[in-house]
């Protein structure tokens, strides 16, 4: 006797509906695609709570929403400017707004994806060969299959830091015109000495309006107040006369090594931030969610199972080697990134940063590094990962 089937509400549900889930759920609505798919998001509404940058080095769905796209960017410190350009990967610009409008349009004009707002994931378990999903306010789902993206609380495995920061866009400063231009400021370490690792990030969003973040590495998460008030006094200093300021923005992001458990694959994969699309070494993860979104997409096309973000191992231990040497800070991070981005051709660094490396990438950027400080840390990795 064949066992009973059970009725499934969805061969995919999503935990999730921000960049990784919005990304996946858009390819798949746009796609030839039969899957029911359920995208279950927290938040009741979508606003422009960050804006996506970094290098586009592959073409993906989101591009019209980029509301620019730089051929060069700087660094800059007290004793120099580093000016670096590609004309083959702009750093690009995506209102995160833009992101979930368009995601919304595409999801909107599928009858087999949708997209639930207002719906807190409360518990998740397995049965039977099914998930079952209930919800805070009483609803529940099952599904076949299950793309996990809620961001974790997360006890940070060493070499670690947390990627602080407080944004504002400042509105009608023509001192800030000056000093930013018409190009993005990667990172100006002009900034009253401590020894942390923090700079100021700074974008032209055009029409006098500049987003300007204080971003600190630091072994602590968050420290939200303390990194506001430097803004704002670095503000006050820099911007002159008859400013104004505009959208808030914040974050503290993980910069470490997801573990290959939690990667693991199946029935049910963890994406985005929490399946280890960010960058340790940088924080970047919306171009990588891309790329694991066309793979993950892909392979449902496929009748397969979802695919976890996929992983580059060397890439993985150069981080590795770089958190620890930032933690032990022998060099000063300003150092290490000044002399990244001025002896490093752009497009290969590019490359790397964005975790798409060619092989003839890895040498210039290990050749620009302070190479004791670097080849003690990765000594120290080698042996950690060969120790107890
Ligand atoms: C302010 C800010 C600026 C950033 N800027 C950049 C940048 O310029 N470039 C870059 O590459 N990266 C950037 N990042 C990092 C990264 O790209 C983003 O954090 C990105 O949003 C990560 O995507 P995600 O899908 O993993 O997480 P999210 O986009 O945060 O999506 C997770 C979703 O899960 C939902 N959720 C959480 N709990 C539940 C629950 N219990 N039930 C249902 N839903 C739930 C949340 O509401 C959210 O929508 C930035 C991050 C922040 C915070």
């Amino acid at each position: 006797m064949s066992a009973p089937s059970i009725h499934l509400d969805a061969d995919l549900i999503i935990l999730g509906g921000g960049c990784a889930g919005l990304s996946l759920a858009s390819r798949l609505a746009a796609s030839p695609s039969t899957l029911r798919v359920v995208v279950l998001e927290g938040r009741d509404h979508y606003k422009e709570d960050r804006t996506w940058c970094g290098w586009r080095t592959a073409s993906h769905p989101y591009q019209e929403c980029a509301v620019a796209a730089w051929p060069k960017w700087r660094i800059t410190n007290t004793q120099e400017t580093i000016e670096r350009s590609s004309n083959r990967y702009p750093y690009e610009m995506i209102p995160a707004d833009r992101f979930y409008a368009e995601s919304c349009r595409v999801i909107g004009n599928c009858a087999t994806v949708s997209l639930v707002m207002a719906a807190n994931v409360a518990t998740v378990f397995e049965r039977v060969g099914s998930f079952h999903i209930d919800l805070l306010d009483g609803g529940t789902f099952s599904s076949k299959w299950l793309v996990d993206t809620r961001p974790r609380v997360i006890a940070l495995r060493p070499p670690s830091l947390w990627q602080n920061f407080v944004g504002y866009v400042v509105h009608g400063s023509q001192t800030l015109a000056e000093r930013i231009g018409d190009s993005p400021v990667l990172m100006d370490f002009q900034l009253p000495g401590t020894s942390a690792v923090q700079f100021i990030y700074a974008l032209p969003l055009g029409a006098d309006a500049y987003l300007c973040e204080w971003t600190r590495f630091s072994k602590e998460r968050g420290e939200e107040s303390k990194i506001e008030q430097q803004l704002l006094e670095w503000v006050g200093e820099n911007a002159g006369q008859n400013w104004f300021l505009g959208r808030r923005e914040s974050g503290s992001l993980p910069m470490s090594l997801v573990t290959r458990k939690v990667q693991a694959g199946g029935r049910i994969v963890l994406a985005g931030t929490a399946g280890g699309s960010m960058r340790a070494s940088t924080g970047y993860a919306f171009h990588s969610i891309q790329r694991w979104a066309d793979a993950c997409c892909g392979a449902l096309l496929a009748g397969e199972a979802p695919v976890p973000p996929l992983r580059n191992r060397a890439l993985d231990f150069m981080d590795e080697v770089f958190l620890r040497a930032l933690q032990q800070q022998n060099s000063s991070g300003e150092a290490i990134f000044c002399s990244l981005f001025k002896h490093t051709e752009p497009d290969a660094l590019v490359r790397f940063l964005s975790g798409q490396p060619r092989l003839a990438d890895y040498w210039p950027v290990m050749h620009s590094l302070p190479w004791i400080d670097f080849s003690l840390a990765a000594l120290q990795s080698l042996y950690c990962a060969g120790g107890p």
